[in-house]
């Protein structure tokens, strides 16, 4: 005989989904609540209760509407006492941030990452931010767990980073070595930056509400976190993603994975840079004065902005055909590069886009702007607090 759910799991499914609306929407009133959810009136009021005696909501009277008769009561997240550190590591820097619930960041640490810096070197550095930033904390605070964003491609088992070709890592065990440096005794999830950006635009951003997304990321190599029917694609292992290493050029420049002719080998930082004869160039500031250059009419800055920007366009169409997102979301230096050949990456998208695929597919910036991994970082740490509040909290 299959028995259906107990009743614990249905209230513990039910308190879940209610922490997770006002984690993503804010501050709701009841009677929305009801509505969203679609549970009655009572058991809106004992999930609310039950969460705010564990101090993960707050209810209290909305703000003055000017409408007659009784108010309902509005439920917050606890977003000044509840949070999540999240990690963002970057080729050229690594940040480091405590994000409430409900995703506000309420503090946040920079620092430069010299190329080739080893994750056994900057766990040390991101812990010691944290440090600093322990020292501001609410007494009341509770950390709930952390997440890191890594430009790399991540196991998803255990988060082990299985190669960062723009890192040199190699089987590096950033999250453990995060986790031992912090003294942590909650878990320390980690993801590949496109895959979390990605989750933060679907779950907060640009792409909210859209269940197929493609979000294509860009330092010196590129990736893509894919949505696919509402949910993250990870592939097996986790790797999914790698569209940066699509083979686009038969005996082409020399790829950091070893391979040549990779699609970021002609639109990610180093293809760019040697196409507008820059070669010794290195960095963000490096392609922005390319695209500035080209802005300013130097001819050779135009061409190499023009490839580049057809390569964008080449390359979307085909995940336009193969995926067939409703948004396409360029983020990193991918952003820069679409605003510098907007008119080219349309016009080879639609030279080679099926006009099926094309019909619903919105191109756009990310709207959490640079703020997409670590806002999603915490979000993977926010993820094992709503899928069972009580236990955590
Ligand atoms: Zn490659």
């Amino acid at each position: 005989m299959r028995v259906g759910p107990s009743q614990d799991e249905i209230r513990r499914q039910n308190l879940g989904a209610l922490l997770r609306f006002v984690h993503v929407h804010g501050a709701t009133t009841r009677a929305e609540l009801t509505t969203a959810l679609g549970l009655n009136r009572s058991t809106i009021g004992a999930l609310t209760a039950d969460l705010a005696a564990a101090g993960l909501v707050t209810e209290g009277a909305p703000k003055e509407t000017g409408r007659a008769g009784r108010p309902s009561l509005v439920v917050r997240p606890e977003s000044a006492r509840i949070f999540a550190y999240a990690y963002s590591i970057e080729v050229d820097r690594l940040r480091a941030a405590r994000v409430g619930l409900g995703g506000a960041v309420l503090d946040r640490r920079e620092l430069d990452r010299p190329r080739g810096l080893s994750a056994a070197e900057a766990a040390p550095l991101l812990a010691s931010a944290v440090k600093e930033m322990r020292q501001a904390l609410p007494e009341d605070a509770v950390c709930v767990g952390a997440g890191v964003a890594v430009c790399g491609m991540v196991r998803r088992d255990d988060g082990l980073v299985r190669l960062g070709p723009t890192t040199g890592w190699v089987d590096e065990p950033i999250g453990a070595a995060l986790g031992t440096e912090l003294g942590f005794d909650v878990p320390v999830t980690v993801g590949n930056v496109a895959d979390v950006a990605a989750f933060a635009e679907h779950a907060r951003g640009a792409a909210a509400g859209c269940d197929n997304v493609i979000y294509l990321y860009g330092d010196v190599g590129v990736g893509a976190g894919i949505i696919a029917g509402g949910r993250r694609l990870t592939g097996h292992g986790g790797y999914s993603g790698e569209v940066g290493h699509m083979v686009v050029v038969r005996d082409g420049a020399r790829c950091e994975c070893g391979n040549r002719g990779c699609w970021e080998t002609e639109i990610g930082e180093h293809g760019l840079l040697r196409a507008a004869g820059r070669s010794d160039a290195r960095g963000r500031e490096a392609l922005l004065a390319v695209f500035d250059a080209a802005d300013r009419g130097d001819a050779q800055a135009q061409i190499a902005v023009r490839q580049a920007g057809d390569w964008l366009g080449f390359g979307v169409a085909n995940l336009v055909n193969i995926f067939n997102p409703e948004m396409v979301i360029f983020g990193g230096t991918m952003r820069d590069l679409y605003l510098a050949a907007a008119a080219q990456v349309r016009s080879r998208l639609n030279c080679n886009g099926l006009p099926a695929c094309l019909e619903h597919v919105r191109l756009r910036t990310p709207m959490l702007g640079e703020d997409a991994p670590l806002v999603g970082a915490a979000e993977l740490a926010f993820d094992r607090l709503l899928a069972d509040p009580l236990d955590v909290g």
